[in-house]
């Protein structure tokens, strides 16, 4: 046995007391089969319930089982981000701690990366038990996000995945903030796959996402992804021009053939009135591009990433800071 991993597994824990013994017992067993020398890091994010000293006693059980404790809840995004942190596995998987990601799927992803691929999406085809409101806005979702993201997002797929090291160190290399790992694990590119199964209902304990949460997630993602909204404000004030054109037009009309209609002083101060709207609309969408270029900048993402190199040293070059991702060189 070497001293790195083969395959670490990053699982959020919020509250999740009930779930704990359980996950311990299936992954522990499927791990014995699959990849006896295996991490599984447990990031408690600032659970109020026994979580953390369940943690601790799986840990003193079973080494493999590792723990991180953050200090408060910081979210389920951050809570994924610390574990990949802690992470030295060559293979790196990510579930919930709830079991509605069967672990049982893993042996699948392992079968794709030994295959080749650097993510493997696990893809939902069912959700059982899921609230139907839940359902009909998680599909709109993924379909909207698609046509507005500049990557692409594959559909029904959630947090759980399998991602090679080099994608992992790609990601904790990437320094926003904000993070919304479906789109930043699409945007680094590698080649990716996914594998299909059944999303199954909670084993136990109650949803964590509340709806005001996964709303947060939602308009996060596609503000990340996206700058369409932005333009959004453009696409208004150029209507809004249009409107008021017409109305200028239909004045000068009435104007000549009616001209004893009282309606003309009405028309013309509604004309101005769209007429500035217009104007402001689209100064405001100009602006909007501009800041949404600075946000890019911002959010100092590299410019691209590295697979493999030749005959080249991986050095970072500072303003295009290319990620050499423990790149190959033939
Ligand atoms: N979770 C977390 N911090 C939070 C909310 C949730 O770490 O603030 C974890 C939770 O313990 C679970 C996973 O994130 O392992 C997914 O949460 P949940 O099952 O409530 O959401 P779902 O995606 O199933 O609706
Ligand atoms: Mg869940």
């Amino acid at each position: 046995m070497t001293d790195q991993p083969e395959c670490s597994i990053v699982i959020p824990v919020y509250n999740e007391q009930e779930n704990l013994p359980e996950i311990h017992r299936r992954i522990a067993a499927l791990l014995d089969q699959l990849s006896p020398n295996s991490e599984v890091i447990f990031v408690d994010d600032g659970s109020r319930d026994c979580s953390l000293e369940m943690m601790r006693a799986i840990h003193a059980q079973d080494a493999r089982f590792r723990y991180v404790s953050l200090a408060r809840n910081f979210g389920h995004q951050i809570a994924v981000t610390a574990g990949l942190y802690y992470t030295t596995g060559q293979a790196v998987i990510v579930m919930d701690a709830d079991l509605q990601d069967p672990p049982e799927v893993i042996a699948a992803l392992l079968q794709k990366w030994r295959e080749g691929y650097q993510i493997v999406y696990a893809r939902r085809v069912r959700r059982k038990q899921e609230r139907w409101l839940k359902r009909v806005l998680a599909y709109w979702f993924y379909r909207v996000i698609r046509v507005l993201a500049e990557v692409d997002i594959p559909p029904d797929t959630g947090d759980f995945c399998l991602m090679d090291r080099r994608v992992v160190d790609v990601l904790n290399a990437m320094p926003e903030r904000n993070r919304y790992l479906r789109g930043l694990r699409a945007w680094v590119g590698f080649r990716q796959t996914d594998v299909a199964y059944d999303r199954e209902p909670r084993f136990a304990g109650e949803v964590k996402y509340t709806f005001r949460k996964s709303f947060a997630l939602a308009v996060n993602g596609i503000v990340s992804l996206s700058r369409a909204p932005l333009r959004l404000a453009t696409y208004f004030g150029l209507s809004a021009a249009g409107l008021a054109m017409l109305m200028v037009v239909l004045v000068i009309y009435w104007r000549i053939y009616y001209p004893s209609a009282t309606l003309v002083g009405y028309a013309i101060i509604t004309a101005a009135i769209f007429f500035f709207g217009a104007v402001q609309l689209i100064c405001l969408g100009i602006l909007g591009e501009y800041i949404g270029r600075i946000y890019e900048e911002v959010k100092g993402r590299p410019l691209f990433t590295v697979q493999e190199v030749s005959g080249v040293l991986p050095v970072s070059h500072e303003p295009i800071r290319p990620i050499h991702s423990a790149a190959r060189t033939v």
